[in-house]
């Protein structure tokens, strides 16, 4: 064994940052605070953006692998403060805060239970995404740097009432390898590495539709070439794979 080789091993055996040693309910105050500006942030941009109108949609980001801080439920976007935001477990019990929390907290939940890379996550009723979602039809990746960010198609989840854990479960499950879902006649979800990457992507993906949508007026969505299609899926996989979990 040479000695860079025997140093590198000591180097790692004697960090203190070992996984299975952080305990998921112990949170630091510092990343707790970062996590709530980013959520409040985000809500806000979503509003502002119109994504949402009225008190719709919601934003939430992860803490720990079992600490998620989430938006309240029936509070306006302009009005609402860090101390409005809720620290919640996995299980959705309220850990920190007066406010209930968002009644969609088991979509976010299902998707941080299913994906531990995933940091962030965003609810949203954009118009063209959800003209999609109500025409129940995949949204096509059309701009083969939508594949990038994407992952590829966003998919169109069978329809179940808002607010269920029957919701949280069909959608989540098809976020294994894109960044975004549709919910059928109810709007989309998005996840990523960040709050700010999952918002990011609602934004992508409300700019694709658009096109998408405009390119169905004109004549139909010229598919990509599958080569196209099949490198950018494994750019994204990558990413996915090897860049996110690697952040905080
Ligand atoms: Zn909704």
């Amino acid at each position: 064994m040479s000695p860079s080789v025997e140093s590198e091993t000591a180097n790692h055996s004697g960090t203190t940052i070992e996984p299975e040693a952080v305990d998921p309910s112990v949170v630091d105050g510092a990343v707790l605070a970062r996590v709530k500006a980013e959520v409040l942030s985000a809500a806000r941009t979503m509003y502002e953006r119109g994504l949402v109108e009225g008190t719709a949609g919601n934003v939430t980001g992860r803490v720990t692998a079992d600490r998620v801080v989430v938006t309240p439920s029936s509070l306006s976007y302009a009005a609402m403060t860090l101390d409005d935001l809720v620290l919640v477990d996995l299980a959705g019990n309220v850990i920190e805060g007066d406010r209930s929390p968002t009644s969609e907290k088991s979509l976010h939940l299902e998707c941080y239970k299913l994906y531990p890379e995933v940091k962030g996550v965003v609810h949203c009723h954009a118009k063209y995404a959800s003209m999609y979602a109500v025409a129940r039809r995949d949204i096509p990746a059309g701009i083969d740097e939508f594949v990038v960010y994407i992952g590829g198609d966003v998919p169109c989840a069978d329809y179940r009432q808002s607010g269920t854990d029957d919701l949280a479960t069909e959608v989540a499950k098809h976020l294994a390898k894109r960044s975004a879902a549709l919910m059928a006649n109810h709007g989309m979800v998005c996840v990523g590495k960040s709050v700010d990457d999952a918002l990011h992507s609602a934004m992508v993906v409300e700019h694709n539709a658009q096109i998408m949508h405009g390119a169905e007026a004109l004549g139909g969505v010229v598919p990509l070439p599958e080569k196209a299609v099949t490198d950018f899926t494994n750019v994204y996989d990558f990413i996915r794979n090897h860049m996110w979990s690697a952040e905080e």
